[in-house]
């Protein structure tokens, strides 16, 4: 299984696990079930043009990162 990151909206605890793609995991600080998939760094495609599809921090391209900066973390 791939792995995903999750933000919780409840707590906005951040965190990262293995999950199937149609699967939501409970969010481990608070255990909740609002919790929603971000982006996956890990398992983003090569470099194709498709620019506009998610976040684009300048952190990926030798720029100043973005505030919390998911390209920072981990
Ligand atoms: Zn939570």
């Amino acid at each position: 299984m791939p792995l995903y990151a999750f933000h919780c909206r409840d707590c906005h605890h951040s965190f990262e696990t293995l999950a199937r793609f149609d699967e939501t995991p409970e969010c481990p600080a608070c255990g909740g079930a609002h919790v929603e998939r971000q982006l996956s760094l890990i398992a983003k495609p090569a470099a194709g043009g498709d620019t506009d599809a998610g976040h684009s921090c300048g952190a990926m391209s030798g720029g100043a990162p973005c505030p919390g900066c998911p390209a920072l973390a981990g």
